[in-house]
């Protein structure tokens, strides 16, 4: 026998299911190009529930294959499953794979993917002369980009984006249409040619400038200190030299934010490492896919590049990368740290169109840098801190919305034919979001804010607009708060009747564990801790210190803080004195005015202890954050605030061994 005779390699097929964020993540061409280059034959395609695949080829070949599927994915994809099941081998041409097409109608509700960070290689082209995306502030591909800013309706297709409005160029259309190619069916494709252009108007609205020009005079505004509103990923935002206290000072002025931390972009991870101390964690989630906000300590005893008051008496600074080529293009020019903030007024929502901007920074800015691909909904920089058990979101928007958290127990029932419920939850009055229940899917919105006004409250009605016709869903059953005078109840008992379906009123504090539960995955019984700002309590008193045992839907409120007099009720959470007032009636009745007598205007005190006497308007509360309050107050921390949590923010500040002298004892 020859033994270099070739021999005959058994041959296998595999039968592969893929689950999770698989789908406009640029899963199949990586699918395609794993399988040719273990010359695998087969084909891939996306369906409702999963990316599916059919390999066939030699066992090594086949293991290199699932091994690459299970680990080497694109790092914006979440792989939560892959079932693989031999079948029986085909006939056909051997190392030919093909990438099928998807039915229209079984794609109707796949998992869709965030807005993307910059991809490594689409920097590397923005700062390469010569290549043809040199300097274009919209490059993107399948590993980046916009996505849940720019989609109108499903499947994702650029027809049915924002993008829609710009026909590719010869040269995408190639690149787009290449399945060896980065940018295969990367839908908001585009390059100078054929693709959105920047502009850069007055505060009136004059047109100064466009292209690489209009970017150029912004940079230079800024660092004359100027104030730029920059439309953004999914807004406008408001920039300013983080360097630079006067300018600073202006911001707030203008913004009518006194105090509140404001976020800075650093033009790379080296320069945040200069301003603050980074863990290899930190570091990591700062340059992820992501690339949220993130709480990072500041560095103590330099001379800070970063003025104080950007974030003032605080530790730690909201630190970001630039997510978008516009933001690296701009960092570059600029070379320094900048503020970069929603582009609002306090509490009001972000403007996503130029006119709306116009109409609302107008005041604010002094240039607006903007363009012309439309924001199709709002998305707001997510906020995040790195904690002993990993990456704790703290407002959960871009890069984060809408991926789904999945209920793996319902998502077992569905696998047995228990039919998929639609919920539709409307949140909370203060840091709204809005969730969808499609069955095992919680979709959730980005971030939409306190529903203080009208602004805030638009944004609300349009965020559950846009859930419900996005997935094009009728919910059964709506969720909203126990209060009864939340803007968001108050809208949710709207729908409820117009719809005619049912309302349940869930207790605020209550929700907040069973939301834990969710994304841990917990059935309980479970001993939830809800420690909180205020929440409308069963009992008719306002909770916020709450002991719940949960077992599912079950809740038994088994201890709580002691209850104390809230002087004025929502008056209080502006003034930590009132509550501090409050717990010293509490423990020692008039004498309290001994303790604050500093605090309150002679005639004022006198008021409020009748009030708190009499029991007018003084609601007994359990609430953690109202202590709080009244431990800052009595410590000699602002006694007046401009933003909720300022007070335990101060104290927690005060309290960190890590901070240098700030108050006397
Ligand atoms: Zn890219
Ligand atoms: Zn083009």
């Amino acid at each position: 026998m020859n033994q270099f005779a070739p021999r005959e390699v058994p041959l296998r097929r595999l039968e592969i299911a893929v689950r999770g964020v698989v789908q406009g993540v640029g899963f199949r061409p990586f699918v395609y190009q794993v399988a040719r280059a273990n010359g695998l034959s087969g084909w891939v395609r996306n369906d409702a529930d999963a990316v599916r695949i059919e390999v066939q080829g030699a066992q090594d070949a086949l293991d290199a294959f699932c091994e690459a599927i299970r680990c080497g994915h694109p790092p914006q994809a979440r792989v939560e499953s892959v079932e693989v099941r031999q079948i029986g081998v085909e006939d056909g041409v051997v190392g030919v794979f093909e990438i099928r097409t998807s039915d229209e109608r079984a794609l109707a509700r796949p998992v869709i993917p965030a807005d993307l960070a910059t991809c490594p290689a689409c920097l590397e082209e923005i700062q390469s002369p010569g290549q043809r995306r040199w300097g274009y502030p919209f490059t993107n591909c399948t590993n980046c980009g916009p996505r849940w800013s720019i989609i109108r309706r499903l499947p994702y297709d650029r027809p049915r984006t924002t993008m829609a409005g710009f026909a590719m160029c010869p040269a995408c259309q190639a690149e787009y249409d290449n399945p060896a190619d980065r940018r295969f069916h990367a839908q908001p494709i585009a390059c100078p040619t054929c693709g959105p252009a920047l502009e850069l108007l007055d505060c009136r609205g004059r047109r100064l400038a466009g292209g690489a020009e209009a970017l150029g005079r912004a940079a230079e505004a800024v660092l004359a200190g100027q104030i730029l509103a920059v439309k953004g990923l999914g807004g406008f935002q408001l920039v300013v030299d983080a360097t630079n206290a006067e300018a600073v000072q202006r911001l707030r002025g203008r913004k009518r934010r006194p105090h509140k931390p404001f976020a800075v972009m650093f033009g790379s991870l080296s320069a945040v490492e200069a301003v603050c101390e980074l863990s290899d964690e930190e570091a990591r989630q700062l340059c992820s896919v992501q690339s949220p906000i993130l709480l990072v300590r500041r560095r103590a005893g330099q001379r800070p590049e970063v003025v104080e008051a950007v974030a003032p008496g605080n530790p730690y600074l909201g630190a970001m990368l630039p997510y978008t080529p516009l933001h690296h293009l701009l960092m570059a020019a600029v070379g320094r740290p900048i503020i970069c903030t929603s582009g609002n007024l306090s509490e009001e929502p972000m403007a996503i169109d130029t006119e709306e901007a116009q109409r609302r920074l107008g005041s604010i800015a002094d240039l607006v840098l903007t363009h012309n691909r439309p924001i199709q909904r709002p998305v707001d920089d997510s906020v995040a801190r790195v904690g002993p058990s990993g990456l704790q979101v703290l407002r959960r928007a871009r890069g984060f919305a809408p991926l789904p958290i999945i209920l793996h127990r319902t998502a077992a029932r569905a696998g047995r034919g228990v039919r998929e419920q639609v919920i539709l939850a409307l949140g909370g009055h203060l840091k709204n979001a809005v969730a969808l229940g499609l069955g095992a899917q919680i979709i959730m919105s980005p971030h939409v804010g306190d529903l203080d006004n009208v602004l805030s409250m638009e944004v609300h009605r349009r965020t559950v607009e846009d859930l419900v016709s996005f997935f094009e869903v009728t919910p059964e059953l709506l969720a909203c708060d126990l209060h009864p005078d939340y803007a968001s109840t108050r809208h949710a008992e709207q729908l409820a009747a117009a719809w005619d379906v049912p309302l349940i009123r869930v207790q605020h504090h209550h929700a907040h564990v069973a939301a834990c539960m969710a994304e841990h995955g917990l059935d309980g019984p479970v001993l939830g801790l809800s420690w909180d700002g205020t929440g409308f309590g069963t009992d008719g008193t306002v909770w916020g210190g709450e002991m719940l045992v949960c077992h599912r839907a079950e809740v038994r409120r088994i201890a709580h803080l002691r209850t104390f007099p809230l002087p004025g009720g929502d008056r209080a959470v502006r003034q930590p004195r009132r509550s501090a007032l409050g717990v010293l009636f509490e423990a020692f009745g008039d004498r309290a005015a001994d303790y604050l007598a500093g605090q309150f205007a002679p005639g004022e005190m006198a008021g409020l202890l009748s009030a708190l006497k009499c029991r007018l308007y003084c609601p007994r509360t359990s609430s953690m954050g109202r202590l709080f309050d009244a431990v800052a107050a009595l410590c000699g921390l602002p006694a007046v605030i401009s933003f909720e949590g300022q007070a335990a923010m101060a104290l927690e500040f005060a309290a960190d061994p890590g901070e240098l002298a700030c108050y006397d004892i």
